[in-house]
């Protein structure tokens, strides 16, 4: 592809990669120079973040469990909280986006720094963007104080990430470096960046399905997933993810699983105006961005219609209404009816064309 003019601009980040790289968490602690840390998990990853608050020893300020989806400020509330009452220093938090996204709503705040050992592969850890929900109205900032200053990726984490969870957040992923591909500000690192994390992630998700304790599949993965993530935090995102944004926020849809459901949709949308831009992700998918990545996720046991997520037929006009309300950037112009017929494949789970 002819390189054309452009502005690179790197995130900031210590990445520590590899099997039992978690047990370096007390080093990467001091090396910043800090001595107490609190650590965040949701309820579910509780037990997980107690043995870690153990490993670490008097280097631990106490574990907060609250993470959930969507980062609702309540939570930040009482997280913040403990963080002072505990005499905190630095965060660790340890799961997937909903525990990274509170881990950067307190940075947000209070400016603490923090490790991260994700253990999906949505990207949160990468990026500069937090989203939180105040009143239920969920919105986004982009500030560089909420990105993290360590991230340390082990895959032996990742192991017991359901397959299910994995899929989704594999094509989550996949998502952010296909968007990636044509955003507006797009370059050619954030270009290489997207095309080897579907790579990887293509690779990846078929061996994990098949075996989930696949370790080298494993990390294959989260390295695709770290790929991923750092292409959605140095470029815009585009139709795909505002549309998620609007699924996810105004109808309360899961969030990777409404991902791996659109992806098809709006990459077919898309490869219309942006054809030679998917074309290197396309190839992977057999040629067509679209119903390629329709038939992978097909493949994977991935959830391909939105009824199956719980949304009405009756909430589709209103969530097309909502998807073309504010302008923003995309390839392809956003109008009303194809974006209406597009959710109406997506309900259906019809493969797109
Ligand atoms: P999640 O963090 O909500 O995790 C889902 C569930 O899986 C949780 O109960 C979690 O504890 C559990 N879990 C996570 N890892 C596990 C493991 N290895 N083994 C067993 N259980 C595990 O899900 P997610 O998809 O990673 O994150 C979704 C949230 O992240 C959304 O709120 C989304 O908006 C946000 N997000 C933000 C960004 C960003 O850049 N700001 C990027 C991607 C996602």
């Amino acid at each position: 592809m002819p390189i054309a003019k452009f502005t690179y601009v790197a995130n900031p980040a210590r990445i520590v990669f590899g099997a039992g790289a978690s047990a370096r968490v007390a080093d990467e602690l001091r090396a910043l120079g800090r001595r107490r840390a609190l650590v965040l998990s949701t309820p579910v990853q509780k037990s997980e973040a107690e043995a870690l608050a153990g490993r670490l020893g008097g280097l631990a300020a106490g574990v907060f469990a609250e993470a959930t989806m969507h980062t609702p400020i309540e939570v930040t509330d009482r997280a913040v909280a403990a963080y002072e009452a505990a005499g905190a220093e630095c965060i660790i938090a340890l799961g997937g986006g909903s525990t990274i996204g509170l881990g950067k709503a307190i940075a947000w705040r209070n400016d603490a720094p923090q490790i991260v050992v994700p253990t999906t592969y949505a990207g949160s850890e990468v990026t500069p963007i937090l989203g939180q929900t105040a009143d239920g109205v969920k919105s986004a900032l982009r500030d560089p104080r909420v990105l993290p200053e360590v991230v340390i990726y082990d895959p032996e984490l990742t192991l017991s990430l359901p397959v299910k969870m994995s899929v989704n957040s594999g094509l989550n992923a996949i998502a952010h470096a296909v968007e990636g591909l044509y955003a507006q500000d797009r370059n050619p690192i954030s270009s290489l960046m997207a095309v080897e994390g579907v790579r990887a992630l293509h690779q990846a998700l078929p061996a994990i399905v098949e075996n989930p304790t696949d370790l080298t599949a494993r990390a294959t993965a989260l390295y695709g997933s770290w790929l991923c993530g750092t292409v959605l935090g140095a470029v815009g995102m585009a139709l795909h993810h505002k549309l998620c944004h609007t699924l996810g926020g105004s109808f309360d849809l899961p969030h990777a699983e409404t991902h791996a459901v659109m992806l098809p949709h709006t990459a077919a949308y898309n490869a219309i105006a942006a054809a030679r831009e998917l074309a290197a992700a396309a190839d992977l998918f057999g040629g067509s961005a679209g119903g390629g990545l329709y038939d992978f996720a097909a493949r994977l046991g991935a959830p391909r219609a939105l009824r199956d997520l719980g949304l009405k037929e009756t909430d589709l006009d209103r969530a097309a209404d909502l998807a073309v309300k504010n302008s923003y950037w995309n390839p392809r112009e956003i109008k009303r009816e194809p974006i209406r017929t597009l959710l109406q494949h997506a309900w259906e789970g019809a493969r797109p064309a």
